[in-house]
C-alpha cells in the first residue's frame, strides 16, 4: 500500500487549499514546499479579493459572477484574513467616461451575491476626505466595495487547517524525482536527507515552477503555458483614510493604492511576459517607474523611485498558444490514463478563487477513492469562526482580555490570529509575561506559537509571510530573532 493517497508539490495557495480540500475529505495527504509556505506568488499578491472591473470590462460576466461569489465565501470563512475594502474610482474623462464607471459598477453590484456588501455610489470628493489626497480637484469619485487579504497569511493558516485534518505539511522539502507506475514515487530532500515517498495520486501544484516540475521531475509533457512576472511597489503613506484608491492609467490598465500596514501604501499591480528563474524574480526599473507615475498623475504627494520602501514581485503561469491570448483565471488538468497513478495539474488564476479551484481539482479525483462531499465553503479557517461583523468586537475583547495591547497591536494580532490569540498570548497578565520582544510588537510568544504551529524557521519566514513587521523591524532586532530561532528547537 502507498504511503499517502495524495501527495502535492508545492505549497503556495493551489497547493494548500488542495492539501485542505482533500485531507477534509478523508485522503491521505502530503504536501511538500521547497522553501516556505506562501513564499512565492501567493505571499507576493496585490491582496485584492475581488471580481476584478477589468474582467468584467472584457464582458466576463460570468468569471465575475463566480470571483464575486467566492469572495463572500472568504469574508465568511476568513473574516479575519479577508476584509472588507471601500475602493473608489476617481472619474475623469480621459480613459472611460463617468458613464461607462457608472454602468460597469451597476453590473458589478448586480453580479455580486444580494447584500453581502454594500453597492456602488457616486461619491462629490470636492471636499470629501477621500479627495484631499488627490492632486486635482476631481469632482466625482465611484466608491464600490471589494476585500483585501492577507495573503500569505492565507495560505499558512488554510496550511494549518489542512495538517488539523491530518494533511502532512513538508516545508523546505524539495521533490526532485516522481516515477509513475501503479502508484507514484516521489524523491524528496528534505533538508539535505533523500527519501522516497510513495502515493496513490500526485498534484503538480508548483507555481510558476509547473512546467519545469513536469518535464524535469515527472518527465511528463508539460502544459502550454506562459510565465508573467507581476510586481506591486510599497512606499510611505500617500493618504490618511483607509480606502483603496483605483487609479486609471492612460494605457487603460487599472493600478490600486492600498493602505499597507499603517504606514505604507502598496501600489499595484504590473505585469510583463518573463522568461527565467520564478525564484530570481525581480521588478524591472521602468516597472517600478511606471507605478509612481501612476500614483503621480492622482496624488498630491508625489513620489520617485528612491522613495520605495520594497517592491514585491512574483511569477504566474497562464495557459495558451504563442500569439493567441493567453488565459488567466487558472487551470486545472487530470490525467489518468490506464494502470497509470492518476495525475493533477493546478496553476496560475487568483487568490479570489483558489478554494474553488482545489474542490474541482479534488473532486477529479471522485472515481478513484471514495471520499465525501466539498465542504471547503462552509467551515472556518482557524481563527475565522466569528461573523465578519463581529471583527471590531474580537479586537476590543482582545484588548478586554489582554489589557497590556495597544489598540494596534490588538488590531494586528487580531487580523492575523483571529478567534485563535488565546494560542499565541495565553494565560499572559503583563508584556513581560511574553518574553523577549524582537521589535516592533513581535514578541518571544508569538515566534514560539510561530515556530511550533506554522513551521516557522527563519526570520523571513515570521518578518514577510506571518506577518509583514520586516518593514518595521531594524537590523539589530532581526539579528536576535535570528539567533534566537536558530538556538529555539520548534515545540
Ligand atoms: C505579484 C502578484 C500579484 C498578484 N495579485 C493578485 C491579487 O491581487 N489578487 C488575486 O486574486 N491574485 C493575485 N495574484 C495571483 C495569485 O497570487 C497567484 O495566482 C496564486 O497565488 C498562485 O499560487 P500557486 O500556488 O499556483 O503558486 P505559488 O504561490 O508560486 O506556489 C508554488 C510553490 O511551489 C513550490 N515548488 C516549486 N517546485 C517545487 C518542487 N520541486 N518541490 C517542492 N516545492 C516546489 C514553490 O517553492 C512555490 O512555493 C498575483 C500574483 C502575483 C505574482
Amino acid at each position: 500500500m502507498a504511503d499517502y493517497d495524495l501527495a502535492i508539490i508545492g505549497g503556495g495557495l493551489n497547493g494548500v487549499s488542495v492539501a485542505r480540500d482533500a485531507a477534509g475529505r478523508g485522503l491521505r495527504v502530503i504536501l511538500i514546499e521547497q522553501g516556505d509556505l506562501g513564499g512565492a506568488a501567493s505571499g507576493a499578491s496585490g491582496r485584492l479579493i475581488q471580481g476584478d472591473l477589468a474582467v468584467l470590462e472584457r464582458r466576463a460576466f460570468r468569471r465575475t459572477r463566480t470571483a464575486l461569489a467566492e469572495r463572500d465565501i472568504w469574508m465568511r470563512i476568513a473574516p479575519h484574513l479577508v476584509r472588507p475594502a471601500h475602493f473608489v474610482i476617481p472619474a475623469h474623462s480621459d480613459e472611460r467616461p463617468p458613464w461607462l464607471l457608472r454602468l460597469g459598477l451597476f453590473v458589478y453590484d448586480r453580479l455580486a451575491p444580494a447584500g453581502s456588501l454594500p453597492r456602488s455610489a457616486a461619491i462629490d470628493i470636492t471636499h470629501h476626505p477621500i479627495g484631499h489626497a488627490l492632486q486635482r480637484p476631481f469632482g466625482t469619485a465611484f466608491g464600490y466595495s471589494d476585500c483585501l487579504v492577507d495573503d500569505s497569511r492565507l495560505v499558512v493558516t488554510t496550511a494549518v487547517d489542512a495538517a488539523e485534518r491530518g494533511a502532512v505539511i513538508r516545508t523546505g522539502a524539495r521533490c526532485v524525482r516522481a516515477d509513475r507506475g501503479n502508484v507514484w514515487r516521489l524523491v524528496v530532500i528534505d533538508r539535505g536527507q533523500r527519501q522516497v515517498i510513495t502515493t496513490r495520486s500526485l498534484a503538480n501544484a508548483a507555481g510558476a515552477w509547473t512546467a519545469s516540475v513536469a518535464e524535469t521531475v515527472l518527465r511528463a509533457p508539460p502544459p502550454r503555458t506562459a510565465a508573467v512576472r507581476l510586481g506591486q511597489i510599497v512606499v510611505r503613506r500617500l493618504f490618511d483614510t483607509e480606502n483603496v484608491y483605483v487609479l486609471q492609467n492612460t494605457d487603460r490598465r487599472l493600478i490600486f493604492a492600498s493602505p499597507y500596514q499603517r504606514e505604507f501604501t502598496m501600489i499595484g499591480t504590473v505585469s510583463h511576459s518573463f522568461v527565467g528563474d520564478p525564484a530570481a524574480v525581480a521588478m524591472a526599473a521602468d516597472e517600478v517607474t511606471y507605478l509612481c507615475d501612476v500614483a503621480n498623475r492622482y496624488f498630491r504627494e508625489r513620489i520617485g523611485t528612491s522613495d520605495v520602501i520594497r517592491s514585491v514581485a512574483g511569477a504566474n503561469l497562464v495557459t495558451g498558444r504563442p500569439g493567441k491570448r493567453f488565459a488567466r483565471e487558472g487551470t486545472v488538468t487530470f490525467d489518468a490514463r490506464r494502470r497509470k497513478a492518476p495525475l493533477l495539474t493546478i496553476f496560475g488564476g487568483d487568490v479570489t478563487t483558489a478554494r474553488l479551484r482545489a474542490e474541482q481539482a479534488v473532486s477529479r479525483l471522485l472515481p478513484f477513492y471514495p471520499m465525501s462531499k466539498p465542504w471547503t465553503a462552509k467551515a472556518a479557517l482557524p481563527g475565522g469562526d466569528f461573523p465578519q461583523a463581529a471583527f471590531e468586537a474580537e479586537v476590543e475583547e482582545a484588548r478586554e482580555r489582554w489589557k497590556f495591547l495597544s489598540a494596534d497591536q490588538a488590531l494586528r494580532l487580531v487580523s492575523a490570529y483571529g478567534s485563535r490569540l488565546d494560542q499565541v498570548l495565553g494565560e499572559a497578565k503583563t508584556k513581560a509575561d511574553l518574553g523577549e520582544s524582537f521589535g516592533a510588537d513581535l514578541t518571544e510568544a508569538e515566534v514560539r506559537y510561530l515556530m511550533t504551529k506554522e513551521w516557522a524557521r527563519f526570520p523571513d519566514d515570521i518578518l514577510w509571510r506571518r506577518s509583514k513587521l520586516g518593514l518595521s523591524i531594524d537590523p539589530k532586532d532581526r539579528e536576535r530573532l535570528a539567533a534566537f530561532m536558530a538556538s529555539t528547537a520548534p515545540g
